[in-house]
């Protein structure tokens, strides 16, 4: 899923850096190697540039600690699943929807929904993976993306003009035997619930024909009309919607807390989803 060279970045970038003359608290490169054919760098300044795509995933002292007990809790929801549960939910902090398999950014170190996918691939020949975060899930997008076995659709605020920017689009499809295994379903800014719903019916359709055995929800509550980023407008009622066509898809599903910025209404949001999606079930 990540690969040695990011896993052992992870572990000890935070330590070497504090050896580092008049270095910052955080790890926070200020180079961002271009991937043209390039070296990969000893210089710890070289690695974290390598290694960390933007500005929003500084690595202090307990990042990794951290980072592994929220892919644990993803494991542990799946096993749960895996065990025989309809669902199961994983309550993630840090997020991991924006981390590559080499690549940190956007709050995310590693990839707790791809970790959640791969776990599940133990005993489905295909998974799919629904992304309902306001931001495109560009990581998971990019660790499947030439995998025909996992199927990523993401439906996020159109990043025309919105995080992540650079991917997220409706053409990028997938690539080599993967190529037709990834959907994104990008949406105006400031959509609210029925654009939503639509948008989740067309997912689910898709969802469908490719026939998985289970599926992960990349569940970021920052659709939310009262999300700081504004980038969807999506009520509380909309999420039961939400939750509701989830159940709809009738697998067995794992839940990946995301996004989800500080908001009174976080909480009832949340209980929302999980309420549709008991409902419908
Ligand atoms: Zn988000």
């Amino acid at each position: 899923m990540h690969t040695p060279e990011y896993l052992d970045f992870l572990r000890t970038i935070a330590r070497d850096w504090a050896k580092l003359p008049n270095t910052s608290p955080e790890v926070v490169p200020n180079v961002h190697p271009a991937r043209y054919p390039a070296t990969y760098p000893k210089a710890l300044a070289g690695r974290a540039g390598w290694h960390q795509v933007d500005l929003a995933c500084p690595i202090g002292p307990h990042t990794w600690e951290a980072a592994v007990a929220a892919s644990e809790s993803a494991a542990s929801a799946v096993d749960l699943v895996l065990n025989g549960e309809a669902e199961a939910y994983a309550l993630c902090r840090p997020p991991g929807h924006h981390a590559y398999a080499d690549m940190a950014g956007g709050f995310c170190f590693l990839n707790n929904t791809a970790i959640a996918a791969q776990r599940l691939r133990q005993k489905h020949q295909r998974v799919a993976v629904l992304d309902v975060d306001v931001h495109h899930g560009n990581g998971t997008q990019g660790i499947f993306y030439a995998r025909p076995d996992v199927y990523t659709v993401s439906i996020h605020a159109d990043p025309v003009a919105y995080y992540p920017y650079v991917w997220g689009y409706a053409h990028e499809r997938g690539e080599g035997p993967g190529l037709g295994t990834n959907l994104n379903i990008p949406l105006a800014i400031g959509t609210g619930d029925d654009g939503y719903v639509q948008a989740m019916d067309v997912a689910r359709k898709a969802i469908e024909s490719f026939a998985p055995g289970a599926l992960v929800i990349a569940l970021g509550l920052d659709p939310s009309e009262h999300d700081p980023l504004k980038g969807l407008a999506v009520t509380t009622p909309g999420f039961r919607r939400i939750g509701q066509a989830i159940a709809r898809m009738g697998l067995p599903t794992v839940f990946v807390q995301e996004g989800g910025y500080l908001s009174d209404i976080l909480g009832a949001n949340l209980t929302s989803v999980l309420a549709g999606f008991e409902e419908a079930r």
